[in-house]
């Protein structure tokens, strides 16, 4: 009886070591068997300068040849960005998909579109297959996985289970080299690889406007560094090759949106600089915060930074 007991309680604490070092990987396996993918937000009142477009997107002109889409009754309120060049359009992440986003895009230009998405996770690449061409960033990881030049995301990098979602087969019809130019015809774009939210992770700087858009990297949110292939360090050494290359007056647009607005987020260079202070007060050891799993560092009033345990 003693020995049943003490394999028993053995078998526990396997259980909950296991569980413990696969905590990124459970969580959204566990969010998804206790609570049902979050129902469609009532469509709230739109600010200044947004319209809808159909019941699910809205359009906001950013200048005369950047849009932001976005999806304000999406549990994350996710943005996409229409980009327009002289002889292609360029849209950076696809939305969840809860309604096809290609009718919206293909409503604002007769370019040729290419999707590039931010990174795989559900929220970004929901409608990635209503489009002919899609661009990857030419990683080796993102290389290794796709064979014929096809990519499924994995499960860590999709995250779909917690809205009941298949991740999507994504035919790749070209690689951008980070670093790279892409042109637009008249107007250029560049691939950042921007890894800390997950290791694929890249943003799209524009040069001439001096923006950079930000994808998860940094959004006037809780910035997500504890999910299955985020890294504080990587976060960190992205915020040092962003401040140490982007100039001064760089204006950021993140790929969520707030709270209590329905137009893109906006942050600036400032907002980088206190993020970077955090993440560098965490490699110290001397920065504060609350919570176990994950641990919440508040960054400003706008922004948190929730990372795993131990992630330094
Ligand atoms: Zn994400």
């Amino acid at each position: 009886m003693r020995r049943l007991l003490f394999a028993l309680v053995a078998l526990l604490a396997i259980v909950l070591l296991v569980g413990f070092a696969m905590r990124r990987t459970l969580t959204p396996r566990l969010a998804a068997l206790v609570s049902e993918p979050p129902p469609p937000k009532p469509p709230p009142p739109l600010d200044p300068g947004v319209a809808w477009s159909g019941a699910w997107y809205t359009i906001e002109r950013l200048d005369e040849a950047t849009i932001a889409i976005g999806e304000p009754r999406s549990e994350g309120r996710n943005v996409s960005y229409l980009l327009l060049g002289d002889e292609r359009a360029l849209l950076f992440d696809a939305g969840e998909g809860a309604a096809d986003l290609s009718p919206v895009v293909y409503d604002l230009t007769d370019l040729p579109v290419t999707v590039l998405p931010s990174h795989l996770h559900y929220d970004h690449v929901g409608s990635i297959e209503k489009f002919d061409a899609i661009a990857l960033p030419d990683l080796p990881e993102l290389r290794a996985q796709a064979p014929g030049g096809v990519l499924v995301p994995t499960f860590d990098q999709f995250l779909g289970v917690v809205v009941d979602r298949e991740p999507p087969r994504i035919e790749v019809t070209e690689w951008w080299t980070p670093d790279e130019p892409v042109d637009l015809g008249g107007r250029e774009v560049v691939v950042r690889h921007t890894p800390g939210h997950t290791r694929e992770s890249v943003s799209l700087w524009d040069p001439r406007r001096r923006w950079l858009f930000s994808g998860d990297y940094l959004v006037p949110a809780p910035l997500y560094a504890f999910l299955p292939g985020s890294s504080i360090g990587a976060y960190r050494s992205t915020a040092r090759t962003l401040l140490r290359t982007l100039p001064d007056d760089t204006s950021f647009w993140g790929a969520h949106d707030e709270k209590t607005d329905t137009r893109a987020p906006r942050l600036a260079i400032a907002d980088l600089r206190d993020l970077s202070r955090v993440l560098e007060a965490i490699g110290r050891g001397e920065a504060e915060a609350s919570g176990l799993f994950p641990r919440v560092y508040p960054v400003n009033e706008r922004i948190e930074l929730w990372a795993d345990i131990g992630d330094h």
